[in-house]
């Protein structure tokens, strides 16, 4: 039996959709690329925005017409978030749908498969849950790890705490474990995942001691045969002294942190209840920056949050201009079922934050390019990660992208290259000895 599966949203997702292609694998199932190919097709969905959830809707829209007018036996599935948002809801507006997993049982989803031949699934709920299985990096450099499952922030625009429920922190030891069966496997760099990593506090089973991430670090650094290791997403409230220091001190953690600041204005942080003011965001990258001064910061930003003013918008753009992010993922507000802002008259229109989004595009495109322009000539650090298009494709230790030309097999490689060119913020390299 062949699957097919869609994956819509962050590196969580991701990373699901691996352990779901892992433990099919295991039964016996085809992953296959080409969902005409597929007797099942399982649509992993993401639901923090509007634009992420009408996208899949519209996917499982031309995906039901399909079945309906040309492969009745196709099974056609829902899993992750939307489907914990929607639930019962999705079943009705779809009757083409044979199954919908919220996100505490993807690890059934074998199983729900060979029921869902006969009946209709809804497995949908907020007690069972489970970690990851180790070892689903095959045939990868570079694997994401979840350290943490959901969170507890509710920052006033974000679903995330509804679909994905409360922090739950993975024991120290299974994390190390998963990394060590992942080195075994190829595997030469891990990004460790959460919401917000600057929480992570898994408890030990053996000493019974809890671990932060400082902590978590410090193990994993001792890894044999790991050469990097990343983690995302920091949140700024919770960043402490003793995890910079981390990144400075252990060799095998990049210097790369991916630090949203979602917006520049004090009036609309408090709105959104990130915990933390423009002045305390800009005093963190200044002393990240002077502990590590090699140190790529990259960002999220939401624009037109309900009351957002021209005033409040250029505070962004001036704190943009101020801290130079490396990257800046930008985005729309919209409102989200069940969150507190979603209460507010979401009053910023449409054009409006058309416009605003443009212009921050704009400006971070402007500053990528120098900054990319500024590292001609340089030697860098990279780890070869495939081969795309007659050329390696690469990550340097600040997750900058570098293409690489060589006719050797430079497949999972660590190397030192020189930057040559810069073609639209994309590097290109060539070895040095
Ligand atoms: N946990 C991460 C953090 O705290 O930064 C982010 C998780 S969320 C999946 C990724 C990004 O989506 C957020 O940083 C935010 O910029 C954006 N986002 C979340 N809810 C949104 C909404 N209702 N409208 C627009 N963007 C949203
Ligand atoms: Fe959403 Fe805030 Fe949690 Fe990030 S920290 S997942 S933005 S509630």
């Amino acid at each position: 039996m062949r699957v097919y599966i869609k994956t819509y949203g962050c590196q969580m997702n991701q990373y699901d959709s691996d352990v779901v292609s892992f433990l099919l694998k295991k039964e016996g199932w085809e992953i296959v690329g080409e969902w005409e190919k597929a007797e099942v097709i399982l649509v992993n969905t993401c639901c923090v925005r509007e634009h992420a959830e009408n996208r899949a809707l519209s996917r499982i829209g031309v995906w039901g017409k399909y079945k309906r007018s040309k492969n009745p036996s196709l099974l056609l599935g829902v899993m992750g978030c939307m489907a914990q948002k929607e639930g019962k809801a999705l079943l009705e507006r779809f009757p083409f749908l044979d199954l919908v997993v919220g996100t505490y049982r993807i690890w059934d989803i074998p199983e729900l498969l060979k029921e869902a031949k006969n009946k209709k699934i809804l497995a949908v709920d907020s007690t069972y849950q489970k970690f990851p299985l180790p070892d689903i990096g095959e045939g990868k450099v570079s694997a994401f790890i979840s350290i943490m499952r959901g969170c507890n922030n509710f920052c006033s625009y974000c679903i995330v705490p509804y679909v994905r429920g409360r922090e739950r922190s993975r024991p120290p030891e299974d994390i190390l474990d998963e990394v060590k069966c992942l080195v075994k496997r190829g595997v030469k760099e891990v990004t460790l995942l959460g919401q917000n990593v600057n929480s992570y506090r898994g408890i030990s089973k053996k000493k019974g001691n809890t671990y932060d991430l400082p902590d978590l670090l410090k193990e994993l650094n001792k890894v044999e045969g790991l050469y990097r290791i990343k983690f995302t997403t920091s949140h700024p409230k919770d960043i402490t002294e003793k995890l910079i220091y981390a990144v400075r001190d252990y060799q095998k953690v990049c210097e790369y942190i991916h630090l949203p600041v979602q917006s520049g204005s004090n009036r609309i942080l408090s709105l959104m209840r990130r915990g933390y003011t423009r002045e305390k965001y800009l005093s963190l990258v200044k002393k990240i920056r002077e502990e590590i001064p090699e140190v790529s910061i990259t960002t999220d930003i939401i624009v037109g949050f309900p009351k957002e003013t021209q005033e409040d918008f250029s505070m962004t753009k001036e704190l943009m201009e101020e801290v130079r992010f490396d990257t800046a993922y930008i985005f729309k507000y919209s409102p989200r079922p069940y969150t507190s802002a979603a209460k507010l008259p979401d009053d910023v229109s449409k054009e409006e934050k058309e416009e605003r989004l443009n212009e921050l595009l704009t400006l971070q495109k402007k500053i990528s390019e120098e900054k990319a322009e500024s590292l001609v000539g340089k030697v860098m650090e990279v780890l070869i990660e495939r081969k795309e298009k007659g050329k390696w494709l690469s990550k340097t230790r600040t997750h900058r992208t570098v293409l690489v030309e060589s006719g050797d097999n430079l497949m999972g490689r660590l190397l030192q290259v020189k930057i040559c060119r810069n073609h639209k913020g994309i590097l290109e390299g060539i070895p040095v000895e």
